[in-house]
């Protein structure tokens, strides 16, 4: 990965041929920037470039140019929550229909309200009138059950998406994947305990 420093920003120049290799190139990035308090300044030379990565490359740029660790994690729990609830909204994967979804009309009709209510569990105390109040469990939202993957092959992982697979080290993740039911000011506080630099 080439790229310029001058004063107090790193200058990237971006292609169609190498922006994957930049993206794959981030916690790179994040390092340098980070350490040496750089702005990241990306210049795309390339009409060709494929949309999604671009895309993805500005969320790395924003994020990076968030220096205040907390409201950088911030931006990147609230970026990805917004991602994960497009998709749910145009893919309706679960199908919901009268609150059974489609693995338990399969399984077992009775069962309402999908994986907010879980045996042994019981019901989350965040869904009422069969609507999830919290709106911000970003570990809700990534799960997707072994039945979603077996039927129509649908499955979700941190790393899916380049703002957690790059930004967060392994226990970080584990956090995200796993904090089930949870809001998010309690998540930020565990990701904020356990921020030592990602692994290059
Ligand atoms: S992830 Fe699976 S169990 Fe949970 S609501 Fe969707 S289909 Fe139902
Ligand atoms: S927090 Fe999670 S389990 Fe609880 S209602 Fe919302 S989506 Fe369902």
């Amino acid at each position: 990965m080439k790229y310029i420093i001058d004063k107090d920003k790193l200058f990237l120049e971006v292609t169609n041929e190498n922006i994957e290799s930049i993206i794959n190139s981030t916690k790179r990035i994040i390092k340098k920037c980070d350490k040496n308090n750089l702005e990241l300044v990306i210049n795309y030379n390339d009409k060709n470039i494929n949309e999604s990565k671009i895309n993805d490359l500005k969320m790395i740029q924003t994020a990076i140019n968030i220096k205040d660790k907390e409201k950088r994690y911030n931006y990147i729990y609230d970026t990805v929550c917004n991602i994960l609830d497009k998709r749910i909204n145009e893919e309706n994967y679960c199908e919901f229909e009268n609150d059974v979804c489609i693995r338990f009309r399969k399984e077992n009709p009775n069962h309402k309200n999908g994986c907010c209510e879980w045996k042994g569990r019981g019901k989350c105390k965040y869904l009422i009138k069969s609507e999830c109040t919290m709106k911000s469990c970003m570990a809700c939202k990534l799960f997707t059950c072994s039945f979603l993957y077996k039927t129509k092959k649908i499955r979700q992982k941190v790393d899916d998406y380049v703002l957690l697979k790059y930004f967060f080290n392994r226990n970080q993740k584990y956090i995200l994947e796993c904090s089930f039911w949870t809001p998010k000011e309690i998540v930020m506080k565990r990701l904020i305990n356990n921020s030592m630099k990602p692994k290059e």
